[in-house]
């Protein structure tokens, strides 16, 4: 299955905020929103990424103050992104490879969708339950 079939299913949407941003502000939407990352945008383009281990990270080196800052103190900068075309089993293998749960969907310039590790799982556990009963009925002719 290809990440383009996987966003006709799951939507489009992406949360995202700006560099400027407050933490406390981001964690609000996430715990809102209930989500573990928010894309950071700046004039449209991707500039970050924040997720909920930045922020318990900032907190816990800089205490009650880290959530004044703003979010680009403490995003990710270099951020992994994915294409449509990639199958389930390529974005799998960059989360395991960056250790990270989340990665934006882009296309040339333009940002196309996010996928969490919860959407990956769950495709995953879809096609094996769809070649488990494939082979089901194979072997029962
Ligand atoms: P996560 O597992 O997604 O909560 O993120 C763990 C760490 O990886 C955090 O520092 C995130 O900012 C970072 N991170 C999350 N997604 C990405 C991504 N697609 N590319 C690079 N870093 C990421």
């Amino acid at each position: 299955m290809t990440v383009l079939r996987m966003l006709e299913q799951k939507g489009r949407d992406v949360f995202s905020v700006e560099p400027d941003n407050s933490v406390e502000q981001v964690a609000k939407i996430l715990a809102q929103k209930k989500i573990g990352a928010a894309l950071v945008l700046e004039g449209g383009k991707v500039a970050g990424i924040l997720s909920e281990r930045d922020i318990v990270r900032h907190v816990a080196a800089h205490g009650a103050m880290a959530l004044g800052q703003p979010v680009s103190k403490c995003m990710t900068k270099n951020v992994v992104s994915c294409s449509e075309h990639d199958s389930v089993d390529d974005v799998m293998e960059k989360m395991t490879q960056g250790r990270f749960r989340h990665i934006p969907v882009i296309e040339g310039d333009e940002l196309r969708g996010l996928l969490s590790i919860g959407d990956v799982v769950k495709r995953k556990i879809e096609l094996s339950v769809r070649d488990a009963e494939e082979l089901k009925r194979y072997i029962a002719g």
